[in-house]
């Protein structure tokens, strides 16, 4: 039996009883009246706890329970304990969702929820900065009317999402997007973008080293192969003069490409990324000294070259690519400085603990729309001129590298017809007395 049908007998029976004695001691209109009084209050008691339990379901789920009389009391426990459970698995809800969104958000891939219709229903911020869109305002949108390449809208309508869509978005200038659609659910799908900029220039910066190597090496072998076919067909009349000069233009056909292979296998192994291999505290005395030696060898007396400011300074590094990055430095000096011209080599150190080394020279100079791509891999101002005095357009590369992976900067100053200088600016920590 329930408290209901318990309470409704308890009220009966007490009722009968109350009626019963009244009507035996008094009479029956006021036993009547009494039984029918008694069913009135237990009728209003109810109508009240009704009202209260139809009040308590029209407000927020949130809302606290009232307390409820008798039975009520009863129901009001059970409807409690509904109330929390629900509330408890609602917080788990909103709690798992609010998880998977912020994965969603933190993905380094752009994410939108499209509907059947192709129509946006949530996206990453990834998303946004990728294409353009606003989750604010573009939230319900048909993504097609947001996106109108018409690229973008052949690939989403056809429905064949096995390879991806390469996009240059017009709402992103610059920016290269691999789009893939993923469809899932009922009718749903997941719009996923790639930000491929970054691979997209590797990619050309590669087939450009690639075609630049080809051609620095086919310009030699071209040469080389010509005169050997020179020397094959006319040897027997051919003085030993003559056979010397042509063998002396291989020669230095040979040495170039040589010089090219050289610097090319000092710029991968200063590309791979790896740390410097041994660092040491390199004395800079006897480094620049050794520069200074080669560029005066370089110069064969050509060049008044001076060597300013090494007073026992050290620099914490890799003894090889220093100089390797120091020595280019120097012979660009050398080559591109006219007869009689001044080359100065210095080191200073500043207040800060920091220390430039610095060359300088008076020499041919360079425009400035050309610095800031000196050290580009094959990039070279004057072709002729730096084949001429055997460059590999490789050198500023190399020094660069290097550089960097001592922290360091290149500055350049230059000034057509004035001279230029390049200084390689190291940080405190790598500079030691
Ligand atoms: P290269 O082997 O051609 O010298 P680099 O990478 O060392 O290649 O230098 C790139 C270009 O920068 C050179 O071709 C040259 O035009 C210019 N350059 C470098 N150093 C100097 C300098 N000291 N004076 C004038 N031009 C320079």
């Amino acid at each position: 039996m329930n408290p209901f049908q318990l309470e409704v007998l308890l009220v009966a029976v007490g009722a009968l009883i109350a009626g019963m004695a009244l009507w035996l001691r008094y009479d029956s209109v006021l036993a009547l009246a009494v039984v029918l009084g008694m069913l009135f209050l237990f009728g209003l008691h109810h109508l009240h706890q009704f009202t209260r339990l139809m009040r308590w379901l029209e407000q927020p789920p949130e809302t606290p329970l009232p307390t409820g009389g008798g039975a009520w009391e009863v129901v009001f426990a059970a409807l409690h304990r509904r109330a929390r459970l629900a509330a408890e698995e609602r917080n788990q809800l909103s709690t798992a969702l609010e998880r998977f969104l912020l994965a969603g958000q933190a993905l380094p891939d752009g994410v939108v929820i499209l509907d059947g219709h192709h129509a946006i229903e949530w996206l990453n911020a990834t998303a946004e900065t990728h294409l353009g869109l606003s989750r604010e305002q573009d939230t319900g949108s048909r993504i097609t009317n947001l996106l109108r390449e018409p690229d973008f809208i052949v690939y989403i309508e056809a429905g064949q999402y096995a390879e991806p869509l390469l996009l240059h978005p017009v709402r992103n200038p610059g920016c290269s997007l691999s789009l893939k659609v993923v469809p899932y659910g009922d009718a749903r799908s997941l719009l996923l973008s790639r930000d491929i900029t970054q691979l997209e220039k590797l990619e050309t910066m590669r087939r450009d080293f690639v075609a630049n190597v080809s051609h620095e090496l086919k310009t030699p072998l071209t040469v080389v192969n010509g005169f050997v076919e020179t020397l094959l067909d006319g040897l027997p009349e051919l003085s030993g003069e003559e056979a010397k000069h042509y063998l002396t233009l291989v020669h230095e056909q040979a040495q170039r490409m040589q010089r090219l292979i050289e610097d090319l296998l000092t710029l991968s192994a200063l590309e791979t990324g790896r740390p410097a291999p041994s660092e040491e505290c390199v004395a800079l005395d006897e480094l620049l000294a050794e520069v200074a030696d080669e560029a005066r060898a370089l110069s064969g007396g050509r060049h008044k070259i001076d060597l300013v400011g090494v007073a026992g300074d050290k620099l914490l590094g890799s003894r090889n690519e220093l100089r390797s990055a120091l020595g280019n430095l120097v012979s660009n000096a050398v080559r591109y400085t006219p007869e009689a011209g001044a080359i100065r080599i210095a080191w200073e150190r500043a207040a800060d603990g920091s220390g430039a080394f610095s060359v300088s020279d008076n020499g041919l100079g360079i425009e400035s729309q050309h610095l800031p791509r000196l050290t580009e891999r094959f990039y070279r101002v004057d072709r002729g001129r730096s084949r001429e005095s055997g460059g590999t357009g490789l050198g500023l590369a190399i020094v660069k590298h290097a550089l960097t992976r001592h922290q360091a900067v290149l500055e350049i100053s230059s000034e057509l017809g004035r001279g230029s200088t390049f200084t390689a600016r190291f940080p405190p920590q790598r500079v030691k007395q």
